[in-house]
């Protein structure tokens, strides 16, 4: 069984979505592992983030990161990172496919950083790394 950290950014959590996300992952058929709700320090977004340091949004990103409680959630499934990226749709909110998290519920709203609602690691290399950054 493979596993993997989803977030609820900080835009899902103000706007009440947990909640509807929390449900479509449940509603696939994987499992909450764990969850803990908090605001991500600017240390634990670099590490996390590592990859886009230098790119003109890394700084809005982290910025918007910091700007309020993430859910973040330990979810296990056969297949579940591939999984859980299919039910988030692809990073732009107002290209994603409709049924999707972000093509559903997310917009472009102008801003430097893309508000998609949600995180999901990419690979298990990155879903091992960043468990263990968010769960310890
Ligand atoms: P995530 O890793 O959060 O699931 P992703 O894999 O779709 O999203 P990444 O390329 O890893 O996207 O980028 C991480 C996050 O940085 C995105 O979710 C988005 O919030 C922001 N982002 C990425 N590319 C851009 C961009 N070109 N302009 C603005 N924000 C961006």
């Amino acid at each position: 069984i493979e596993e993997t950290l989803v977030l609820v950014k900080p835009d899902g959590v103000k706007r009440q979505l947990t909640g509807e996300i929390l449900s479509r992952i449940e509603r696939k058929g994987y499992e909450i592992v764990d969850i803990r709700k908090f605001t991500p320090e600017r240390e634990l977004l670099a590490a996390h983030y590592a990859e886009h340091e230098g790119k003109p949004f890394y700084e809005p990103l982290v910025e918007f990161m910091m700007s309020g409680d993430v859910v973040a959630v330990r979810v296990a499934g056969d297949r579940v990172i591939e999984g859980f990226r299919s039910l988030a749709g692809t990073t732009d909110p107002t290209t994603a496919a409709p049924g999707t998290i972000r093509g559903d519920l997310g917009r472009d709203w102008g801003l430097k950083v893309q508000q998609n609602l949600v995180h999901g690691s990419d690979s298990v290399e990155s879903a091992q790394r960043e468990l263990g950054l968010w769960f310890g």
